[in-house]
């Protein structure tokens, strides 16, 4: 009987395998499946661009010669265009290089009132149509968080950048941090245009624009919220967004607060 025991188990070991194996075969396919749709939209994002660029050249093949009014207007077109694409093609590069972040970044520690109090002065000085209101209050000073530096000013471009571009009458944005138990917030508020409870559940997939159209004429291709999530994810964190359609929106950052415990330990990390 001691064989057949042992029979036994070698096939629940077979079964565990077999498992384990169709899991990993799952995972793949559904790795596949995205990285096929992926490919997908970004051949769909980019149909419109080029698609416009070809309108201008076929308008200087035919009329440019002779008008020096369409030239010029074909020209600058193109070229804003071709910015466009640019663009896009950085952000399609962020987003995927989003994904493998903490790969890179394993033990990277930031200061929160720091980058803030850099960032937003920084984006003042860019934006002095606007009035960014900066509220660390409840943020102690030496609050920092597990990420690289970069990423953070990263994420509030992100998010300040849309805040001011769909705002509508009061030119304001309000950035505010704290702690809050074992989580340090950051949220980002403005007094803009706002988004349906329906569209808040879809703008953080990536491509998704409430109005295509207008998104587009502000510059907009989709993609700024799908990176912040990705970036956000990455380092355990969470972003979330309350907004009320003409009132305004509010996005929230959460992260980890780090303890001197593990702050020390991560510098040990890094070190060796
Ligand atoms: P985009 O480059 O188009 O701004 P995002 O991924 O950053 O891409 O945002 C996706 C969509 O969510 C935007 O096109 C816009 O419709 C909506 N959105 C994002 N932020 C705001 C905001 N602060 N107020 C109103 N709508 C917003």
């Amino acid at each position: 009987s001691d064989v057949r025991i042992r029979e036994l188990h070698r096939n629940d070991e077979l079964e565990d395998l077999a498992l384990s194996f169709n899991q990993m075969l799952d995972r793949m396919q559904r790795y596949i499946d995205q990285q096929k749709e992926f490919v997908s939209d970004v051949s769909h994002e980019l149909r419109t661009p080029v698609a416009v660029i070809e309108g201008h050249l076929n308008m200087l093949e035919r009329w440019g010669k002779d008008d020096p009014e369409i030239l010029a207007e074909s020209i600058s077109a193109s070229l804003q265009e071709a910015d466009r694409m640019k663009h896009l093609i950085q952000e399609m590069l962020d987003l995927t290089r989003a994904e493998q972040i903490n790969v890179n970044y394993p033990y990277e520690v930031t200061n929160v009132t720091e980058v803030l109090r850099r960032e937003v002065s920084d984006m003042q000085l860019v934006h002095q149509d606007f009035k960014l209101q900066l509220d660390m209050e409840d943020l102690p000073e030496d609050a920092q968080i597990q990420i690289n530096h970069g990423h953070l000013e990263q994420l509030l471009v992100i998010l300040i950048d849309n805040g001011i571009k769909y705002s509508t009458n009061r030119k304001q944005i309000n950035i505010s941090a704290g702690v809050s138990g074992k989580m340090v917030m950051i949220m980002v508020q403005d007094f803009g245009e706002g988004i349906s409870e329906e569209d808040q559940k879809k703008i953080f997939n990536r491509f998704y624009r409430v109005d295509k159209a207008r998104t587009r004429e502000k510059g907009g291709n989709g993609l700024g919220l799908s990176i912040a999530q990705k970036l956000v994810k990455s380092y355990n964190g969470k972003i979330s967004v309350e907004s009320a359609e003409g009132q305004g929106s509010q996005f929230k950052l959460e992260f980890p607060l780090l303890s001197t415990k593990e702050i020390a330990e991560l510098a040990e990390l890094k070190a060796q």
